[in-house]
């Protein structure tokens, strides 16, 4: 347990983050889901979840957003909890492509998608979902996220409907890949689905909630409960680490050195494990589609807590005892 020292350390470099940051205006809001474009840029928030369900929060924590491509992290554990990994990888595979994430681009060879981080893997992945009907695929994974944020969870209708009739690169991709049988014949089914998990609500603080509870061997550390087997942490984080900042994710891992993953509506997930989940949320996003003020915290938060991986010269985290 951290000690009240440390914890007021933790809280007031979190409030010096938020307000160093607040008045940064680079980057633009994503515009190519017309519902997103309305949001209001000024909003910022950060939150830290312990693997002790300790909770540190600054700014608008509470806002709602829709979840959008950090869903894909948890769809695809739920994947592999239906599928297994040998299947799975058959499927999807796990090389970052370096390119943006709503790239048109399958593997050679295989014809798969490189990851399921990108768009394309990520239908793919959604594809895989157990269930009989779309009502009950849905439904398991809404009560996947249950498990996650500790709470029931809900879709933004406005923002899937938006998605729906204006994803049609999307679509092309969908197309694509039942072209060359990685994917089945209930596209529309599967589109549905994906734009309905990319749609899901949550706050700054189910999203560092969320990231605890893969930081935590898969246990929810507020609520208890386990949201997924842990034999497949090992999976999510290595492909967050490699895939999960898109064309950004090698600088990311070299300077920032943790497992994350950013999505459109201007939120990033980070995950150190057996310490902490991290959760920022901030609409303007940079060229790469990434969280301008969501990867300077974390950048930040990776200098002063030593929090880098492969950080030799630290022992232990600085506000642990
Ligand atoms: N729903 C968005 C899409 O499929 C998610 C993209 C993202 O957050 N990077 O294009």
């Amino acid at each position: 347990m951290r000690d009240a020292q440390c914890s007021l350390l933790l809280e007031s470099f979190l409030h010096e983050l938020h307000s160093k940051y607040k008045s940064c205006t680079e980057g633009t809001v994503a515009n190519y889901i017309p519902e997103l474009s309305k949001v209001n840029p000024e909003l910022f928030s950060i939150c830290i979840a312990t693997v002790e369900g300790e909770i540190y929060q600054v700014g608008d924590y509470n806002e709602l957003f829709t979840i959008q491509s950090i869903s894909k992290v948890f769809v695809y554990g739920l994947a592999l909890e239906d599928r297994g990994r040998d299947y799975f990888l058959t499927k999807v595979g796990v090389e970052p492509t370096g390119d943006a994430f709503n790239s048109i681009v399958l593997d050679e060879v295989s014809k798969r998608p490189y990851n399921p981080m990108v768009n394309a893997g990520a239908i793919a992945t959604t594809s895989l979902i157990k269930g009989t009907g779309v009502t009950e695929r849905l439904n398991r994974m809404l009560d996947m996220f249950r498990r996650y944020t500790g709470h029931n969870v809900f879709v933004d209708i406005s923002v899937f409907t938006s998605e729906r009739v204006t994803g049609h690169r999307n679509r092309a991709m969908a197309h694509l890949m039942l072209n060359f049988g990685t994917i089945d014949q209930s596209i529309d089914e599967t589109l549905d689905l994906y734009f309905q998990q990319c749609a899901v609500m949550v706050n700054c603080h189910d999203l560092a909630v969320m990231a605890a509870t893969l930081a935590n061997k898969g246990i929810n550390p507020v609520t208890g409960e386990q949201a997924i087997d842990s034999c497949y942490i090992k999976d999510i984080l290595s492909v967050m680490y490699t895939c999960g900042m898109y064309n950004f994710a090698g600088e990311w891992a070299y300077k920032v050195g943790i497992p994350a993953k950013s999505g459109i509506s201007g939120g990033i997930i980070a995950v150190i494990p057996n310490v902490m989940g991290i959760g920022v949320f901030s609409p303007p996003l940079d060229l790469r589609a990434n969280s301008v003020r969501g990867v300077k915290v974390c950048e930040e938060l990776s200098q002063k807590f030593g929090l880098h991986l492969f950080d030799c010269s630290r022992q232990k985290l600085q506000f642990c005892n």
